[in-house]
């Protein structure tokens, strides 16, 4: 197939291209370049720089490259900065987002993988998450893809979009090639590595004082590889969906900087700080609907093997992509 990647120059978009490459599908990567990185996209790809909030640049790549499907990664995906500048979550992920969805149904392309996220549920009655859970985010970052998952539901309806939301939980880990590389980096494992790495003095621990067994809060980090087959397999279903996307474990903060400690044999100092705003205490997976649906089978169930896969990227490229 001919797949179209919006945000392909990011950090899950750029491995997601690579395994779609390594299938033998053919690739367009669409990005801005503002948050993803020029040398994270795989050769084997073809790039169009440009913006989804500008109307005419992706009508026109859509047009000219006739793709079978488009994958959309293009986002914003900070809790914190959503907390406060909710406006430019709204604008990116939801008014940018319409205008690839019009774009599609302009040149006739009528299927979607779209990255949602966890967030879309906030604090959940019971975990595992499953997708019967309400849907009721407490950060505008949540609120965003929440807006665009039933705008799908909408475009399917009135125009025949086939689409699929995958709602990740924590992108963790990396391929030989490409890595987590944030311009401005706010996630745990990331942040807990370049401690490692010696370029940062410590890892903040934000809040300690969650009703989780050691205070910190809880996640379910999947491999970046596992939830790329899942928008292979998406990327091929018969009938619109959403489905949720983690390994069903969930591992503390404190957790995770332990785990780091032992990958990397080097003392990682930690500070503990407030809660950050709009953080839920603990999110974990229920996958089994994608499972029994789409046949998805995550490969790397254990955290240490995801960590190694990124300490291993992040030793061999220290300073990320270099720009
Ligand atoms: N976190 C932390 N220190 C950091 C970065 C993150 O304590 O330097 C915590 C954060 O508050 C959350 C968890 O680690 O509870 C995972 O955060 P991350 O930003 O990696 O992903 P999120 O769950 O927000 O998507």
């Amino acid at each position: 197939m001919k797949i179209f990647v919006v945000g392909g120059a990011g950090y899950i978009g750029s491995i997601c291209v690579e395994l779609l490459l390594d299938e033998k599908h053919e690739v367009v990567v669409f990005d801005n370049l503002t948050e993803g990185h020029r040398l994270s996209v795989d050769e084997r790809a073809a790039f169009i720089g440009g913006d989804l909030s500008r109307r005419e640049e992706i009508s026109k790549a859509l047009q000219e490259t006739k793709p079978d499907a488009v994958m959309h990664f293009a986002a914003n995906a900070l809790v914190g900065e959503s907390m406060e500048n909710p406006s430019k979550y709204f604008r990116n992920n939801v008014c940018a987002g319409i205008n690839l969805l019009d774009a599609m149904r302009d040149a006739g392309v009528g299927r979607l993988v779209f990255s949602s996220t966890c967030a879309t549920f906030g604090p959940p009655e019971r975990v595992p998450i499953d997708e019967t859970l309400p849907q009721r985010p407490i950060n505008p970052y949540g609120e965003s893809k929440l807006l665009f998952e039933k705008i799908l539901r909408w475009y399917d309806e009135i125009h025949g979009l086939k689409y699929v939301a995958l709602r990740y939980f924590n992108a963790a880990g990396a391929t030989e090639k490409f890595g987590e590389d944030h311009r401005c980096e706010t996630h745990l494992i990331p942040n807990v590595l370049k401690v490692a790495l010696g370029q940062k003095p410590q890892v903040e621990i934000y809040g300690t004082d969650y009703e989780t067994p050691d205070g910190t809060c809880i996640r379910d980090y999947i491999h970046i590889l596992d939830l790329s087959r899942a928008h292979i397999l998406a990327v091929g279903a018969k009938e619109s969906a959403c489905y949720n996307l983690g390994t069903g474990g969930g591992s503390s903060v404190r957790e995770v900087i332990d785990i780091c400690r032992e990958v990397t044999g080097r003392e990682i100092p930690v500070v503990e700080k407030p809660r950050r705003p709009g953080d839920p205490p603990r999110l974990i997976a229920a996958s089994e609907k994608i499972k029994r649906e789409l046949g998805w089978q995550p490969k790397f169930e254990d955290l240490r093997a995801i960590i190694e896969s990124a300490w291993k990227w992040h030793q061999k490229f220290p300073k990320g992509y270099g720009d």
